[in-house]
């Protein structure tokens, strides 16, 4: 008999953890949603590249069309760098062709502090300045920092390290966004133990695993991203993956509270907000002006569809945008957000942001 077979004469034997794939019995409404109800800026998404693993090898056309059927009006690339010849790639292939549809987000060369040493963010931020002139509407700031970037001497560099103030001062003065993702979900940094809430996830993902010996402790990173932050108030800094901090929303709430130039994104933490929906919920109403729309996904109209429905319905235990992946994502509950908080969140903060027209588009639309 094979593990998990229900045999006639009693219960199954044991199951192997990948090998549960329960099937819900709830009954309950499911809203019929076929897109936004208004339009949508993806402030979080990848079209490829050196870190994004390939291109997205779509037709720019067939790519729209798909933004078309989604209700996305402009897609936020944060995979325009590093590195000049990438960033010019990406305006090249996306920006070009479609220059209201798409905004390209530079990047910094971690790789090149030795070069530089003491001097590297004044270098970094010079080559901002030349990635703007290019056309980057922001620049993205990637979680190997404050995790793995090292200075000339191997040290780990702080995500407060003053040696960067130039950087983030420069995007004040260019007045872009910094997307700025540090660390990860907590319990990657935890022990992979049986006790660890993303065991399957990271069982299926060791590489993500990050409680190796020589990192700091989330803790330290999470604490160095609210010096940076408040440090610098004239630099916008989008928090991916609500604040980096979606377990602990009192601790992204209080930094939203202390420094407005803060703003999240809620790029792939829909399980994170569904699993305490009345927090999530207070959450984004008390920071509407503050929380962005983000995927974080190939762009795909039934992905964005599992999103419109989080956001828009109060459906209750909704599979993810990621489907039933062993561990990528646990049901959702649906937060049912009111529609002029929605337009904040979906186009509103982003357009203020990207310096974009602040409001939707007014024509009907085509979805
Ligand atoms: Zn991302």
């Amino acid at each position: 008999m094979a593990v998990g077979d229900v045999g006639p004469a009693g219960p199954p034997g044991r199951l192997a953890l990948d090998e549960f794939a329960p099937r819900s019995e709830l009954v309950v409404p499911v809203t019929p949603l076929t897109g936004p109800c208004t339009p949508v800026i993806d402030a979080h998404s990848h079209l490829g590249g050196e870190f994004g693993g390939g291109w997205d090898r779509r037709p720019v056309a067939e790519l729209l069309d798909v933004l078309d059927a989604a209700g996305v009006r402009c897609l936020v690339d944060l995979d325009g760098g590093w590195g000049e010849g990438v960033l010019d790639a990406h305006l090249a292939r996306f920006k070009e062709a479609a220059p209201e549809r798409f905004a390209c987000f530079g990047g910094i060369d971690w790789g090149a502090w030795p070069d530089h040493g003491d001097r590297f963010g004044e270098w970094a931020a010079g080559r901002l300045v030349a990635q703007v002139r290019r056309g980057a509407q922001g620049l993205k700031v990637w979680k190997p920092f404050g995790l793995r970037v090292v200075d000339q001497r191997g040290a780990r560099v702080a995500v407060d390290d003053p040696r960067l103030d130039a950087v983030w001062a420069t995007a004040a003065d260019l007045g872009i966004p910094v997307t700025i993702h540090v660390a990860d979900p907590v319990a990657f940094f935890r022990p992979l133990d049986r006790h660890n809430e993303r065991y399957e996830l990271l069982r299926a993902h060791p590489e993500w695993h990050v409680a190796a010996a020589g990192l700091p402790p989330f803790e330290t990173i999470l604490n160095e991203l609210e010096s940076l932050v408040a440090r610098h108030p004239a630099t916008v800094f989008i928090g991916a993956h609500v604040g980096c901090y979606a377990e602990n929303l009192a601790w992204v709430s209080a930094l939203l509270d202390r420094c407005s130039n803060f703003h999240v994104d809620i790029a792939m933490r829909l399980d994170e907000l569904a699993r305490q929906p009345y927090t999530a919920r207070r959450f984004v109403l008390r920071h509407r002006d503050r929380v962005l729309f983000g995927a974080d996904l190939p762009a795909d109209v039934p992905m964005y569809r599992v999103y419109y429905r989080f956001l828009e319905t109060e459906d209750e235990h909704f599979p993810g945008p990621c489907g039933d992946a062993p561990g990528r994502c646990w049901p959702l509950t649906g937060l049912g957000l009111p529609g002029d908080v929605l337009q904040d969140v979906y186009f509103a903060n982003a357009a203020r942001l990207l310096g974009l027209a602040a409001t939707a588009p007014a024509e009907a639309p085509s979805w």
